[in-house]
Formats: C-alpha cells, structure tokens, sequence
C-alpha cells in the first residue's frame, strides 16, 4: 500500500488519535452468544432455516412495497439480496459450521459473512464490490432474525484501535469506550449527525462522510486522525507522524488553556452575559459539562436511556436517572427535552420510513404514544421537586401539538397532585423551535410558551432542505447560511417581545465562528456539547456586545453562506489566533 494516503472527510469531532485501523462490520445485533456452543444441533439448523425462510418473506415484502412506491427497476436491487438467502455454498458452508463445530446459528452466519466479505474485498471489480453491501444487509437481516429480544451489543476487539464502519448509529457509538476506540472514522454521515454529536460528548476523535474508506483500506493497516479538520492520513511516513504528535501536543495545550476560564462567566468585554449551558445524554456527562464550565444543563437529549435499552426504559429507572441528574445539577437548572426518537434515532417502535427526518418523529409519535408520553412526563415531575426542572417539546410545527402536550402534562400533575406527591407544580415550559413553520409562527408560540430554545441541527436541514446526515449534500449544510440568520433573528424578537427568554442548543452555539452572531441578535442562553464550550466562553469574553451587534447586522446583509463564513473567519483569525488554530488546523503539515 502507498505512503502518505491523504482523505478528507468530515470534522466530526476533534482531537488527533494514530492507532491501527480495525474494520468494523454491523451485524444488525451482538451479543455473547455469537461464540456459544449448541448441544442440540437439530433445534439449531431448524431456527437457521427458519430465519431464512423469515428473511425471504421479509424482503419479498420490502420488495412488493418498494415497487408499489418507486416502480419495478428501483426495487429490483432486493433481488441481490435474495439470491444470497437462496445460495446453496451459503446454506451449506453455515449449516457445517452448526453441525460439525457446534456452532450457535448467529455465530455461523456471522463467520461465513466474514469469509464471504474478506473474499469479495480481495476481487478488483467495482460490480462485486458493490455486492458487498448486499451480502452485509442480508446478513445483518437473518442475524436479527436469529437474535430476536437480546440486548444489542457493539462488538470490538479488547484493544486501541481506530474503528473504521460504514456507519454506526446513535446508540451504537454511545456504547464506544475512549479508552479502546481512539477515534472512528465513517463513509456515511453529515456533523450534525447524533453519530457526530455523540462523538463529542464522548470526546472520541471522529471523521465522518468520508465516502468509500471501508473499502478502501486493510484491517490493521496505520492511521493518524484529524478531528480538528476532518483529515485522515492512512500508512503514514515517520515524517508524517512525527509532525502530528508535535500538532497533538500543541493543540492539546492550548485545549488545557482554554480549561482555565473554568470558573469565569460567559461575560463580554462590556459586562453582557450570556448563560452557557452543556448538552448531555446521560447523567455521567455532568461531569464533562461541570470540567469544561457549564452552568446548567440547557439539553438533556431524553431519548437515549430509550436507544441504549433497545426499548422503553422500565418506570423506576427513568425517574432514577432524571433525578440523579437534578441532584447532580443543583442548585443550577436543568432542561429535560421529552422523548425526539425517529430521524437517525431509530427505535423499535418506528417502522421503516422512507423519509425519516419528516416522518414519525419526537412530539408527534409521543402525541400518538400517549402512554409513554405520560409516564415520561410522570418521571419528570417527580424529578422536579428540587424546582430546579424545565421541559422542553422537541420538533413543534403546530400549535395545536403545543396544547395537546400541555394538556397532557396537566393531567399528568392533576394524577401526581392528588397523590400528595411533591414536585414542581409550575414548571417552565419550553419548546425547542427547529421547523420553520414554528419559526414563523414564534409570535404566537412565544405567547403559550415560557421559553424557546432553537435546534438549529434541525432548523438548518429543514429550511435549506439538507438531510444533516447525507455527506453527499454536505457542502449545502450550513448553519451560516444567511437564511438561517435571519429566521434566528425572527425567532429572538418574537420571544423577546413577548417577554420570552430564547437559548440555541444546535451544535451552532458550540461553533466559535457563530458566537459573534448569536451574541448580536441577543440571545440569552447558549448550550453545547461540553468540550467546545472553553472556546465559546474565550470568544464571548474577547468581544463586546457593541461590536457583536455590529457584526451580525453586517452578517445578517449578506447572501450567501461563503461571504458569511469569510467574514467571521476574518474576524476569528485577527481577534482570536488561538481559536483559529483550533478550527482551521493552525500548524501546516
Ligand atoms: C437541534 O435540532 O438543533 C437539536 C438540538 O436537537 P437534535 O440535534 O437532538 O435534533
Ligand atoms: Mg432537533
């Protein structure tokens, strides 16, 4: 293999990571039983068979649907899919493995996946290579088949390594230890991706988007990481590695630096404050938030106690764990959004949808789910009694959703008020503005709501009509882009107007480039995943609110992204040098 492979991706999350490459195959589920003997070698070919059988009317069934939907020639790739599950070498090579190596029947197929996969890797024509995820879906399909109730289990090696997958959902990188995974490395994926987000809150270095790197390189072979830039640099020379430990080092101390605004406010030059919060998704994350200068928690992502357990969450556990985190937090505040499941958060409850990100998703499959939404909503309260709690909507487009939420959340504190139980009884209510039909409507949501706190991940797919996690469209996701500023600007002077306090918590208040602006519109609250919030605390207290004011007047003119960002960068690079070196890579290699 040649030296010095450079790859530009998708800075995902920062940090500079060198380790080996494992490859990572996604198995649809993991667990133990993957290396379990069977004694009852008849019992177990049968649920083989019986898994194909399912997977072959599973898919006949996607099939049937899909050509309804998109026509024949769309649909008829499914066919790749089904000639495996009718491959006699397949069949019988897995059926040896049950009957001559007692193998569990999940085992064997995932084995003879690898030996299948390994095969094709090695053939140098791009038709079979595009085979290869054919074999893997169809793998993945008679594995769930096969593995039906088990817990779902990431499988890695018990060492450093830099996993390097296809994808990795949500919940699956919520199960990756930084002390093993030195960074990831994805083909698919956008930076507001939850895979992204996640990523960050587990300060795991990460690259996505990076389009064909799982079949472009070999399982072990060296790789340096770049998070900061979104570079990865495969079978380095010495000379190459040499420069990125001293880069490492570099950006490491300034990182440590920036650490030490710690415990000062997010105050400008001239007095203003802004509340900077942290965004978590579990309660171990209060820790991250309270090392990096958080003061509340401004987004506590709910969903994913539900993604980790596969599942709904049992009643006790939930009520635990929102409790543990006012403990934790107090006497600062809290936002618990209510369950956003669906988009790239898929959930059991969700069947496939052809168009995710405007499907069944967050208040509207809770509104529909008004069970869960209750108990939820119960947990909550009862986590509330400190009164240091808020709720928050995620995804309103109506304003008929807002009041059926809030007539709910009523009679859910009628239930626990009768009960004599203690908690918040008038607790603030918020929404998380992010569709822009909430965004034009925010007169009249601000005058139901006590606060607003925009997504802008979702705003700014949304409007500009960007899926946040397609790489191909990458480029056209921005959360600069001129359209944006301007329904942000809508959405604080409708809240202020109405006497509203307004927050961002998209991974926009996280970005350095955006503070000036977000700072000149007068937004009062900023929440971000806790390892960028040193550098937004150095910028906010680097600039005054009179020249803050000034540049978002200036970005709000122009029309188009690029002139924004070349602006801010501007602005970055003469006022900020050290935040410059972290977010365009400072050192030249
Ligand atoms: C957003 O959309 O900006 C947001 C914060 O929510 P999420 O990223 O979880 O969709
Ligand atoms: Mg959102």
């Amino acid at each position: 293999m040649k030296n010095d492979i450079i790859l530009r991706g998708i800075a995902a999350s920062p940090g500079i990571a060198i380790g080996p490459a494992f490859i990572y195959e996604d198995n649809g589920i993991y667990s133990s039983r993957f290396d379990k003997r069977v004694d009852d070698i008849e019992k177990e070919s049968n649920r083989f068979k019986k898994a194909i059988e399912k997977s072959k009317k599973e898919l006949a069934g996607i099939k049937r649907n899909l050509t309804k939907k998109l026509g024949f020639a769309k649909a008829n790739f499914l066919d790749a899919q089904l000639l495996v599950l009718e491959d006699q070498w397949f069949i019988d090579k897995v059926s040896d493995k049950i009957r001559k190596e007692k193998k569990n029947a999940a085992g064997a197929v995932l084995e003879i996946n690898r030996e299948l996969l390994t095969k094709f890797r090695e053939i140098n024509n791009p038709y079979l290579k595009e085979r290869l995820s054919d074999i893997k879906d169809v793998t993945k399909r008679v594995i769930k088949n096969l593995s039906k109730g088990e817990e779902r289990r990431i499988n890695l090696p018990q060492k450093m390594i830099i996993l390097v997958a296809e994808n990795l959902s949500p919940s699956d990188t919520a199960q990756l230890e930084k002390e093993t995974v030195l960074a990831f490395l994805t083909d698919l994926g956008g930076k507001t991706s939850h895979t992204a987000i996640m990523a960050r809150a587990l300060e795991i270095p990460a690259v996505v988007g990076l389009r064909e790197i799982t079949k472009n390189i070999y399982p072990g072979v060296k790789i340096i990481v770049d998070g900061y830039v979104g570079i990865v640099v495969v079978n380095p020379t010495e000379k190459f590695l040499r420069n990125y430990e001293k880069k490492k080092i570099h950006l490491l101390n300034i990182e440590k630096e920036l650490l030490g605004l710690n415990e000062l406010s997010a105050t400008t030059v001239d007095g203003h404050t802004v509340d900077l919060s942290a965004n978590i998704e579990f309660t171990k994350d209060i820790e991250s938030a309270k090392k990096h200068g958080a003061k509340d928690i401004g987004l506590y992502r709910t969903e994913f106690l539900y993604l980790t357990q596969n599942g709904l969450p049992d009643e006790e556990l939930e009520y635990k764990t929102y409790k543990e985190v006012v403990d934790k937090i107090y006497p600062e505040t809290v936002i618990f959004r209510t369950l956003d499941i669906g988009g790239d958060k898929l959930f059991t409850d969700i069947p496939e949808e052809l168009n995710p990100f405007l499907g069944w998703r967050a208040i509207r499959f809770f509104l529909i789910k008004q069970d869960i939404f209750r108990k939820q909503l119960e947990a909550i309260l009862k986590a509330s009694y400190r009164k240091n709690v808020r709720i928050m909507f995620p995804m309103m487009t109506d304003i008929e959703e807002l009041r059926k939420a809030k007539k709910i959340l009523r009679e859910v504190a009628d239930k626990l008020e009768k009960k004599g139980l203690d908690f918040d009884r008038k607790i603030e209510i918020g929404i998380m503005v992010e569709v822009p039909s909430c965004a034009i409507l925010a007169n009249e949501f601000a005058k139901e709501t006590d606060f607003f706190s925009i997504g802008t991940n979702d705003l700014t797919q949304y409007l500009l009509a960007v899926d946040r996690t397609n790489e191909y469209v990458a480029s056209l996701y921005d959360h600069l882009h001129p359209a944006v500023l301007r329904t942000i600007k809508t959405i604080v002077d409708a809240a202020h107007r109405n006497r509203k306090w307004v927050g961002i918590c998209g991974e926009m208040a996280g970005d350095p480039l955006a503070i000036p602006i977000l700072l000149g519109l007068g937004i009062d609250e900023l929440s971000a995943t806790p390892i960028v919030i040193p550098e937004v605390k150095k910028v906010i207290r680097t600039l005054s609110m009179k020249e803050s004011k000034k540049i978002a007047k200036k970005c709000l003119a122009f029309s188009t992204a690029k002139e924004v960002r070349n602006f801010l960068k501007e602005i970055i690079n003469t006022k900020l040098p050290i935040i410059r070196e972290l977010i365009f890579g400072g050192i030249e290699n």
